[in-house]
């Protein structure tokens, strides 16, 4: 049987783009490597009792009338699927020695609590917040779909934001003059790029945080109803989900994709499957190795070239007996950083694996919705996240387990050992439990090269003009994840809703 759309990879992006083909009438079928839904953004459960989302935390552009919502309402999902908004006086609390900064949706706020902070530098302060502020509207502009008319009427906000295509966040930073420990503060929140400011695109930057300041949100009933929503509408919609699936090859016949070769890794067989047209969720450079890389254009393959964004280090940890809103947790995420430049920080743990001055995340989702918990009713739980080399931890589980359990252990520890010291005295004895997650654990649940967090790398020569998008060049193929778009929550809601507006022509996405 032909199928109008068969998806390899069932992460946000394919079921977004398969449910909005499915609400329109296609045929859609997803092939799935493994028994659940979602990428990255699956839920599981562990001691039958603790439930975990694998890597979401919090997510933007969900208010009325932004990519989400607009995806949901177009699916008839905006009522059932809800969400919670972070504390808009402080979404993100930086905190590091000496210094403490919540972060406000509102810029006003936002430019007086670090004026407080660093009042010789007031006027550094406010041009770069401006800044900042001109290039949201740029990138607004400047993003697909295009609008040339739009563009040539705000052409100076263009060209302002054009200037720093090649720009990192420190590059900024160094521009402004900005004081160290403010440039620290501000750029806290790096475990969401897993870069440091020397290597982060100051769009990636601008992007995520100016987005965020707009809405942080939280899902009412988790992220696993949303993943469900999904695959029901895809399913009520006689499209199926298929798991245990795995893509080992694509069926190409000169330059037109027609299907692909699974296997059932339930029952090693090896099946093919054909569609009208193939569109790829799993990492479009894993996916053009299989096809062959010659059978793409040039222009294409050099897009394929971009190098993975790096791998991180997860704690999933639950507390018994002990209300972390007594501790400063609440609805917010905590950043914290031991070492003051972050540049060194993320060279001490990624490069040198030296955990011991660390910088990480700590969110605690159960303190972010009245709905069913996650957890037994005297439990929270909380989960701390940072950077990890995957090619450290890929040789340390293939020579020494014990090593590889080791370094995991250590690094927990490290970080309990801190927010022991500032935040939570005696964590330890309310620890009912943990688990902890490296490079090597997103490689196989998730599926992806060298355990990447956010696709292609969040440097600004991935993040400029070269930036790979849905087109292929090859025919009826298409690729639709973080990488031929834009990672995270929101992003890969935009880029499975642009691939269907394009070739639906069904107008969803409009520039707000
Ligand atoms: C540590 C971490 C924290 C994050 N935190 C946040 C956050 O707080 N907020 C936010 O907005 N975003 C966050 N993200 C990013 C977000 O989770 C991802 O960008 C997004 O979920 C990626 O979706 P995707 O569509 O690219 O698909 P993916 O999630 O990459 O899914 C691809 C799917 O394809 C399947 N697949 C791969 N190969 C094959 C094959 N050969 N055959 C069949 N199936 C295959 C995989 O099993 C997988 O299910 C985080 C990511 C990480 C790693």
């Amino acid at each position: 049987m032909k199928v109008d759309y068969l998806i390899v990879g069932s992460g946000l992006s394919a079921l977004v783009f398969g449910a909005l083909m499915a609400n329109a009438g296609k045929r859609v079928q997803i092939l799935e490597s493994h028994d659940y839904p979602g990428g990255f953004g699956h839920t599981f459960t562990l001691a039958k009792k603790y439930t975990f989302n694998a890597q979401l935390h919090y997510v933007w552009d969900c208010g009325e009338g932004h990519t989400v919502n607009r995806v949901l309402k177009r699916l008839n999902l905006d009522k059932t699927i809800t969400f919670e908004r972070y504390d808009p006086d402080g979404f993100d609390h930086m905190r590091m020695p000496g210094y403490a900064l919540d972060i406000p949706s509102d810029v006003e706020t936002l430019s007086r609590r670090l004026r407080q902070l660093f009042p010789q530098d007031s006027t550094s302060i406010c041009q770069f917040l401006d800044e900042v502020n001109r290039v949201r509207a740029g990138l607004k502009l400047l993003s697909p779909p295009l609008q040339p008319t739009a563009i040539l009427r705000d052409w100076g906000a263009a060209a302002g934001t054009l200037r720093y295509l090649n720009s990192t966040l420190q590059d900024v930073f160094d521009q402004f003059n900005l004081p160290l420990a403010a440039q620290t503060l501000l750029a806290l929140q790096w475990p969401d790029f897993l870069l440091p400011p020397n290597q982060l695109s100051f769009y990636a930057w601008v992007i995520l945080f100016t987005s965020y300041q707009e809405g942080a949100f939280y899902p009412t009933q988790h992220f696993e109803s949303v993943v469900n929503a999904l695959v029901k509408t895809i399913e009520d919609h006689g499209g199926e989900v298929l798991f245990n699936q795995e893509v080992v090859n694509f069926l190409v016949t000169g330059r037109t994709v027609t299907g692909v070769q699974a296997v059932d890794l339930m029952n090693p067989t090896t099946q093919d499957f054909y569609a009208h047209t193939v569109i790829c969720n799993m990492d479009p450079k894993k996916a053009a190795k299989m096809i062959g890389l010659d059978k793409f254009s040039r222009a294409v393959r050099k897009k394929l070239d971009y190098d993975y964004s790096p791998s991180n280090f997860v704690a999933y940890c639950a507390v018994k007996d002990l209300d972390l809103r007594d501790y400063g947790f609440g609805r917010w995420n905590i950043f914290h950083t031991e070492q003051p430049n972050l540049n060194r920080a993320f060279r001490q743990m990624y490069d040198e694996n030296d955990f011991s001055q660390p910088s990480f995340a700590i969110t605690t989702p159960t303190l972010l919705t009245q709905a069913h918990r996650d957890c037994p009713e005297d439990c929270q739980i909380i989960e701390f996240l940072t950077v990890a080399n995957y090619n450290y931890f890929q040789t340390l589980l293939k020579t020494d387990r014990k090593l590889y359990n080791h370094k995991k252990e250590e690094i927990l520890e490290r970080i309990l050992d801190i927010v022991e010291e500032h935040y939570i005295p005696h964590l330890r004895e309310h620890l009912a439990f943990k688990v902890t997650g490296s490079p090597t654990t997103n490689e196989r649940f998730c599926h992806c090269p060298q355990g990447n967090s956010y696709g292609s790398n969040l440097t600004p020569q991935n993040m400029g003009i070269g930036r790979l998008n849905h087109h292929s060049s090859l025919k009826n193929f298409y690729f639709c994840n973080a990488s031929a778009g834009y990672p995270g929550f929101a992003p890969t809601f935009w880029t499975g809703a642009l691939l269907y507006q394009r070739l639906s022509g069904d107008v969803l996405l409009a520039k707000s």
